[in-house]
């Protein structure tokens, strides 16, 4: 991956920004590294990241317990919106794997641009919270991004924590996360 030229971001990037790995966890996924996820090589480093981690400790969790994944792996100029087909091309060849072999337990989608690569029509306001099962058979839960609730001031962050908490009761409540064999199928798939 670190010396993919899939497509024309390669040109302009200084690292790929792998993700971060924790199998058969939570996996959060963002859009694409900004510049300081291009400059360190890795996801969420900056402010989006600093507040993630917050949410995650609220909620007793440490960042290191969670898979951090974006769709695409390397800054696009000026932290401009991937296009489509930046997001197919580098979701085909990367994430789509990592996600097979990573089998998280729950998805966790972090703003509409990585909701609506899983579900095109998706929309945040509407769908957010809305547990929906993906092609990948993993459920995929939809929320805020960190940089949007961060452009709010402060007047979404209790209602960010609680989309962290009924994320957290979903898993507890499906027991999911720890049965390797509950995701048999998708190993069975990949290999
Ligand atoms: N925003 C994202 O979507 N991903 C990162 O890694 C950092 C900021």
């Amino acid at each position: 991956m670190r010396e993919c030229t899939n497509c024309e971001l390669h040109q302009t990037r200084t690292q790929v920004v792998v993700g971060d790995y924790a199998k058969e966890s939570m996996c959060f996924i963002g859009e694409a590294p900004g510049y300081y996820e291009d400059k360190q090589g890795r996801p969420f480093v900056g402010r989006s990241g600093k507040l993630l981690d917050s949410m995650l400790e609220k909620i007793g969790m440490h960042r290191s317990e969670v898979s951090v994944l974006n769709i695409i792996k390397c800054r696009p100029p000026s932290n401009r919106t991937p296009t489509k087909s930046e997001m197919d091309i580098c979701g085909n060849a990367w994430l789509n794997t990592q996600i097979k072999y990573l089998r998280p337990s729950l998805l966790v989608t972090l703003g509409s641009v990585a909701l609506r690569y899983f579900f095109p029509q998706a929309k945040m306001t509407k769908d957010k919270g809305r547990v929906q099962n993906t092609d990948l058979g993993i459920p995929l839960f939809p929320i805020f991004h960190p940089a949007y609730i961060l452009r709010q001031g402060n007047s979404m962050l209790e209602e960010y924590l609680s989309d962290f908490k009924e994320m957290q009761k979903y898993i507890i409540q499906t027991d999911k996360g720890t049965d390797p064999n509950k995701q048999q199928s998708i190993l069975d798939d990949f290999f």
